[in-house]
């Protein structure tokens, strides 16, 4: 990154770097956590069984309002355990070294974090990414009713709300519902978002996962939890996260474990969290109303939700710039190339720009058929639907997500806005 480039830019002058940087998304700690630790330290729970879990788990599954709740390591362990419940549901237990999904087709959201869709191939599935839809940026029912044309065959679909807003979830399940497909939902950037007056995680069916890494609405420095509905599920998860060890005096296996469990040491940050959930959903949302007033001026619109159906917890606040703002730029594989035009910008001018003065954004998630990893997997898009033919390509060209940190003064968002405006001039 060519840092003087833009501090000597001339349309930058006056602007000075952040002192302290501006991050992306950062843990906000609130002072309780470390009673919990310090708990989980002095009753020597100091291992994958506690109170923190146990009251975590309790908070969870009550704040969704799903039945039941295990705590686990991560987001990612919890999408993967998701996987293979279904996986188990479908088609059965595969001998030792063979996956839950091997040789099946798992249609899965194409906009989104690797981690999503990942697990498929975990349990020796093949993802067919599905077209993203431009209301919510999330999978396009559209797309998913093409898909199940193509492949009848399929019977499991895994979908992400993306940065915090809800897709179109009840498009989508009646889609699924009528192909007898089960869903696994993924709710790590959604905790707090509902869907017509729902939780998101309430949806999947067997499972849904919710992640606690560091740079989500609360965190507990890692850990994820995974989210369902019936009792088979809750105990076949339990097991598996455990080492699957079966009811014997020794260590009998019948199936092949996990160390997947969540630690009690993190439960006690996420515990000391949760009742700051709704708090933190506040600050993303005044955030993000911020950024539309601020940047209304600008050929650009905000990630965009379902106005009256979904309330967004807007964990980033996203930008996408008109096609006739977007300044020419070209993307590689691992780089990109612009030029500086007046009147117009890119997602990497302001990227640059940004961090040239010590504040965090991100590109948005490069769609996952774009990945060299899957780049043989089948995509799935709606020829005619939109101008575009790829619609999470060409979010990914001309978006970007802002620092989002629900720390961030209004000072600070306000020359977050004023350096964003440089960009445009
Ligand atoms: C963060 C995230 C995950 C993974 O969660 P971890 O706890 O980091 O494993 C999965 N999916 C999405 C969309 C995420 O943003």
């Amino acid at each position: 990154m060519n840092k003087d480039k833009y501090l000597n830019d001339s349309r930058f002058k006056d602007i000075k770097p952040f002192d302290k940087k501006v991050w992306l998304s950062s843990p906000t700690m609130h002072g309780e956590e470390i009673k919990y630790i310090q708990e989980a330290y002095d009753t020597n729970w100091m291992t994958t069984i506690g109170e923190n879990i146990n009251e975590v788990e309790r908070q969870l599954k009550e704040k969704i309002g799903t039945n039941y709740c295990i705590g686990l390591a991560t987001g990612t362990s919890a999408l993967h355990m998701a996987v293979k419940l279904a996986g188990e549901k479908l088609y059965g237990r595969p001998k030792a070294g063979h996956g839950y999904l091997e040789g099946k087709k798992v249609f899965c959201s194409d906009m989104t974090f690797d981690a999503t869709v990942n697990p498929v191939a975990y349990e020796g599935g093949e993802a067919v990414f599905i077209d993203t839809e431009y209301d919510t940026w999330n999978m396009d029912p559209v797309a998913l009713e093409k898909a199940f044309e193509i492949y009848p065959e399929v019977k499991l679909v895994v979908l992400v709300h993306l940065y915090g807003v809800p897709a179109k979830i009840d498009e989508l399940l009646e889609i699924c519902n009528n192909h007898d497909a089960l869903v696994i939902e993924d709710a790590c950037e959604s905790l707090g978002a509902t869907y017509k007056g729902k939780q998101t995680g309430i949806f999947g069916n067997p499972a849904s996962a919710i992640s606690f890494n560091g740079n989500k609405i609360i965190t507990g420095s890692s850990g994820g939890a995974l989210l369902t509905n019936d009792e088979y599920s809750l105990n076949k998860v339990k097991k598996w996260s455990t080492q699957s060890r079966e009811d014997a005096p020794w260590y009998q296996h019948e199936e092949i474990g996990y160390n997947y469990r969540m630690s009690n040491v993190i439960a006690g940050v996420i515990r000391g969290q949760v009742p700051y959930l709704e708090e933190h959903i506040e600050q993303k949302r005044a955030i993000y109303k911020t950024y539309k007033e601020g940047l209304k001026d600008l050929p650009i619109t905000l990630n965009p939700y379902e106005e009256g159906i979904s309330e967004p917890t807007f964990w980033l606040t996203c930008i996408l710039i008109d096609e006739d703002a977007l300044a020419p730029i070209t993307y590689y594989e691992t780089y990109s190339e612009y030029s500086i035009e007046p009147g117009k910008s890119s997602p990497s001018e302001i990227l640059e720009a940004l961090a040239a003065f010590n504040a965090e954004g991100r590109p948005i998630w490069k769609p996952m058929h774009a990945q060299p990893i899957y780049k043989d997997h089948p995509f799935i898009t709606v020829e005619g639907r939109y101008k575009t033919v790829d619609v999470g390509m060409d979010i990914f060209r001309r978006g970007l997500c802002l620092p989002s940190d629900n720390k961030m003064t209004i000072e600070e968002q306000d020359k977050i806005i004023d350096i964003i405006h440089r960009c445009f001039e």
